[in-house]
């Protein structure tokens, strides 16, 4: 099976069996910029399978894997959080004897699964509010001393809850 690394170009012919397209495209090239909170250390692996559908149209599927560097919401650390994308499904009409771009759709459904929040751990317990300890470390005085409650964990959304449902097929 013919494999091309890219995500453009010319659509001549497609056989039955289809072509694999596998490679890398950075986070700048997908138009995604890094920001305060995170980054990019690696570029984004794709994994695909683009195969003739009908006359015209073909049938783009995959997956996709990145890592990005995050600083915790919560406790301000630094740590890495995988994204991961199995279920690529894109269709392309009339497609060939054309340019096809994949960029787009691509850069799409790594977007879908970014996170809302970025947490070290799920069950990170943050700064104490009051005297900026970080709980992950253990207790702060404040919180043996007057019975406050620091940044609980159970009193925020769980920013992994949304990602899971949309893993499910
Ligand atoms: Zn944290
Ligand atoms: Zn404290």
């Amino acid at each position: 099976m013919d494999v091309k690394s890219g995500l453009i170009f010319q659509l001549v012919d497609l056989r039955p069996e289809g072509v694999c397209l596998r490679g890398q495209i950075s986070f700048a090239d997908l138009d995604i910029q890094e920001e305060d909170r995170f980054s990019f250390p690696a570029a984004l692996e794709y994994d695909l399978l683009l195969t003739p559908l009908g006359q015209n149209d073909v049938l783009l599927r995959g997956a996709l894997q990145a890592r990005i560097a995050i600083v915790c919401d919560r406790c301000n650390s630094h740590g890495e959080l995988q994204l991961q994308v199995d279920d690529v499904c894109h269709q392309y009409k009339d497609a060939f004897g054309k340019i096809l771009d994949l960029t787009p759709d691509i850069r799409e459904d790594i977007l879908i699964v970014f996170p809302q929040h970025f947490l070290c751990r799920e069950d990170c317990r943050g700064l104490c509010l009051q005297c900026g300890e970080d709980l992950n470390a253990g207790s702060c005085a404040c919180e043996s001393a007057a019975g406050a409650q620091p940044a609980a964990a159970e009193s925020r959304p769980d920013p992994w809850q949304g990602l899971d449902k949309l893993k499910l097929p």
